[in-house]
């Protein structure tokens, strides 16, 4: 068997029409597996991208903001052997200030769906006495504290309490579940922050790597973090962030 490969796979992509779940989608099609390509945006321009490089996919509807239908869009997808959660939001504002509906928003998004989908995907795979991966996407606010992003923190705080507890419970039932934590990557997300020049060589001052993050860049982890050469690790947050973490 190949240890580098994701041939026969079929991989799930949360918030896979844009930015870094997009990438992602494309760089497990393009270690073989057939992607579903989940969106409450549509996803057809990230399947186009795949069959056009010679791989295979498909789109999905799935608005994560109401939990029940992301696991009936889940279970709509058939059998899955690699899911990733990596829709995301961020709603910015002093924690003194902050909006109860901007709470309850971020946390069904970033939190709550990352349970529910993850428990959704378990069932199946036990179901089939089969063997899964899980990809959580985190943040450096899973180990910084931030300004004004009260939610956003707590929730990818959540996110890797998750991903170990998770662990605990499924590591030897066969569900590998880890997370990769990005950096500053350059997508709609960080838009406003790079387009503040005096914010962007703060920030771009402090990256040891002397760049912003690629979308590809955190694709190219979360792809070998399915493969069969990482079966060993288990409940890893894996930072992907040109060295930020490290200063
Ligand atoms: P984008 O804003 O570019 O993409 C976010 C994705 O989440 C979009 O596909 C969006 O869909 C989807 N999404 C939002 N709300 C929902 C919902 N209710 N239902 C389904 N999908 C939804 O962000 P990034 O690509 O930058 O972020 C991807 C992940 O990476 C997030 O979890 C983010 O927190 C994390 N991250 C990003 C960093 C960065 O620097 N960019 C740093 C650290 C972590 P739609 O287009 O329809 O809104």
């Amino acid at each position: 068997m190949n240890a580098f490969t994701l041939q026969g796979k079929r991989a799930l992509v949360t918030g896979a029409n844009t930015g870094i779940g997009r990438a992602i989608a494309i760089g497990l099609a393009e270690a073989g597996a057939h992607v579903v390509a989940a969106g409450r945006s549509s996803c057809d321009e990230t399947v186009a991208t795949i069959e056009a490089a010679g791989g295979t996919g498909e789109a999905l509807y799935m608005d994560l903001a109401d939990g029940t239908h992301g696991v009936a869009a889940l279970q709509e997808a058939g059998d899955i052997d690699i899911l990733v959660n990596n829709a995301g939001i961020i709603r910015r504002e002093d924690s003194v200030d902050f909006a109860e509906k901007d709470w309850d928003e971020v946390m069904d998004v970033n939190l709550k769906a990352v349970f529910m989908l993850s428990q959704a995907f378990a069932k199946s795979v036990f179901a089939r006495s089969a063997t899964g991966r899980i990809v959580n996407i985190a943040s450096l606010l899973s180990f910084q504290g931030g300004i004004r992003v009260p939610s956003y923190t707590a929730s990818k705080h959540g996110v890797v309490g998750l991903t170990k507890i998770l662990t605990n419970e499924w590591a030897a039932k066969g569900i590998n579940v880890n997370a990769v934590a990005p950096g500053y990557i350059a997508t709609n997300n960080t838009k406003a922050l790079r387009e503040d020049p005096k914010r962007a060589a703060e920030i771009l001052g402090r990256i040891p790597a002397g760049r912003w993050g690629d979308p590809a860049d955190i694709a190219g982890a979360v792809t070998f973090l399915c493969m069969p050469a990482s079966t060993y690790i288990h409940g890893a947050v894996l930072n992907v962030d040109g060295g930020w973490l490290a200063r």
